[in-house]
């Protein structure tokens, strides 16, 4: 029997660690296991009734069939429009694509603008799937890290730091996963500034930016003058409780989206027809939109502030998160004997406490671990509770 030898293209390829904890989770939860799942990053509330009803509706109507590659024109109007609103400024449809989740956005993106010997400056801890996705376009993920008393965001001068000559791009996530925290206007005007400056491209994934709990957390369109060297990306899976129906956009310049709808029309064509339609309902409505995500954005908050409390209480090293659903603990110091604590105890966690929670190593912070309390609130305590034990036993 031929013995299969992986392509360079994937010979260094990483399973995603957030998703191997859910599947973990899942198969002890299926083998009889009574797992606290605070692994997930996947809201726990069921996706809005108005939304579910318009899905039936488009089905019956037949919404079975191929759309354009780049998503349903209106969809893309109401998009654009949204975007518009934010940005100050018309942007066209012509310069959206919805993709099958932020994920195939930011993969369109990162393989349409990055290649063989340059650099990507990703500010980490950093979600997993964005040094997998640089290196897939063989460019190389730089690790750029962030102060501890600035809630490991990075300035504008760590960025400067980093960079080299190859330096072509930079990934920034607001709200941040799997940190929570939340950069000012200032903050993001001041990488701005410099990007434009080294005439480097600005990735934003903007997938949490409606999970912000003191006020609006700022969206790179409203920061940036004109989207000239910009993609930002977003989605309905986080705001709007709707992680399996795999709808995502970028929104970018029209000759960018022209190359990334050619990407995507070789690999997966249009995201799927129905869920186009039901975000189509569901964007077209905003009142209720807005009044969804709210209900689900004020139950995140006293999660948080119930869990905070506890491990605060226990003097355990965590950050102060002001968006997404994430908890970023600090386990211990990395030694040669244990150089990823957070990994040594996330196994431990799980295998004598039944509490499934992501190592800070897959956001390349080992000494980290991340909790996520998109769980019924006596979960997310009950988790929290078994950490804080696990943690001083
Ligand atoms: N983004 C979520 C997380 O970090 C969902 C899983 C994934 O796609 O990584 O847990």
């Amino acid at each position: 029997m031929t013995r299969f030898a992986p392509s360079p293209n994937v010979a260094e390829l990483r399973e995603s660690a957030t998703i191997a904890v859910s599947t973990r989770a899942r198969q002890l939860r299926a083998a009889g296991h009574a797992v606290i799942d605070l692994g997930a990053g996947e809201p726990d509330f069921p996706t809005p009734a108005f939304v579910i009803d318009a899905a039936h509706r488009a089905l019956d109507a037949g919404a079975t069939r191929y759309t354009e590659v780049a998503g349903i024109a209106a969809l893309r109007e109401v998009i654009a429009a949204r975007a518009s609103a934010v940005h100050g400024r018309t942007v066209g449809a012509e310069q959206v694509v919805v993709s099958s989740g932020t994920k195939q956005a930011l993969f369109n993106a990162c393989f349409a603008l990055f290649s063989t010997g340059d650099e990507v400056l990703v500010p980490t801890p950093a979600w997993t799937s964005y040094y997998e996705m640089i290196a897939l376009a063989r460019a190389t993920p730089v690790v750029v890290r962030g102060a501890r008393e600035r809630q490991l965001k990075v300035t504008a001068d760590d960025l400067r730091r980093a960079a080299t000559a190859r330096t072509r791009g930079v990934m920034l996530n607001s709200p941040c996963n799997p940190t929570g925290a939340v950069y000012s206007a200032g903050e993001l005007e001041a990488i701005v500034a410099l990007a434009a400056e080294r005439d480097w491209w600005v990735v934003s994934d903007e997938i949490y930016r409606a999970i912000s709990y003191d006020g609006e957390a700022p969206s790179l369109l409203s920061v940036a003058p004109d989207l000239e060297r910009l993609v930002v990306v977003d989605g309905v899976a986080k705001s709007l409780a709707m992680p399996g129906w795999r709808i995502g956009w970028s929104v970018a310049t029209p000759a960018l989206s022209r190359t990334m709808t050619a990407l995507q029309s070789h690999t997966t064509s249009n995201s799927a027809t129905l869920s186009q339609h039901a975000v189509l309902a569901a964007l077209s409505d905003t009142g209720a939109v807005e009044a969804a995500t709210r209900a689900m954005v004020n139950e995140y908050r006293c999660r948080r502030d119930a869990a905070l409390a506890l491990l605060r209480d226990a003097r355990m090293d965590v950050l102060d998160p002001h968006g997404a659903f994430y908890l970023f603990v600090r386990i211990g110091e990395s030694t040669r004997d244990d150089p990823e604590p957070g990994t040594t105890f996330a196994r431990r966690l799980l295998d004598d406490a039944s509490v499934a929670v992501v190592p800070g190593a897959a956001f390349h912070a080992p000494e980290w671990i991340r909790i996520a309390y998109a769980n019924r609130m006596e979960q997310v305590l009950e988790g929290v509770r078994r950490i804080i034990a696990a943690r001083i036993s």
